[in-house]
């Protein structure tokens, strides 16, 4: 399936809307090489806890059967910079054809 990705914002927005990479989204970024790269710079996170005060409840993501059983996390502007600059790259190794 071609896929075009199209954004009117003209840089990075502020804040951050993905600290955290989920095990799916790893194993469907790793064929382009980009889940290597940035587990080069993510802590990985095999348990969570949920909270507002008392513990409300955990998950253990390496419970999971999984590639990858952790959700990993780093900045977003990292994770913006390392999907940036592999792009290109991406974009002629697999051209839309349309
Ligand atoms: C505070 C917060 C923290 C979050 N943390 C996480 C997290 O840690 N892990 C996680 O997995 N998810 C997280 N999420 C959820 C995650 O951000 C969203 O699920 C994800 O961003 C949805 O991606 P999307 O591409 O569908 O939409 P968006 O990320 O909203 O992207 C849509 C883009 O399209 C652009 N656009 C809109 N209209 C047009 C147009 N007409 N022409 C051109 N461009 C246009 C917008 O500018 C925008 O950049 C978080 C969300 C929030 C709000």
């Amino acid at each position: 399936m071609d896929v075009h990705l199209l954004e009117q914002r003209p840089t990075p927005g502020p804040g951050s809307r993905a600290i955290g990479i989920h095990p799916p989204t790893l194993s469907a970024m790793e064929p382009s090489g980009v889940t290597e790269q940035l587990l080069q710079h993510a802590l990985r996170v095999r348990t969570g806890e949920a909270r507002a005060v008392l513990l409300l409840g955990t998950v253990q993501f390496d419970a999971l059967k999984r590639r990858f059983p952790f959700v990993a996390t780093l900045p977003q502007e990292t994770t913006e910079a390392v999907l940036g600059a592999a792009a290109p790259r991406l974009s002629a190794e697999r051209p839309c054809s349309s």
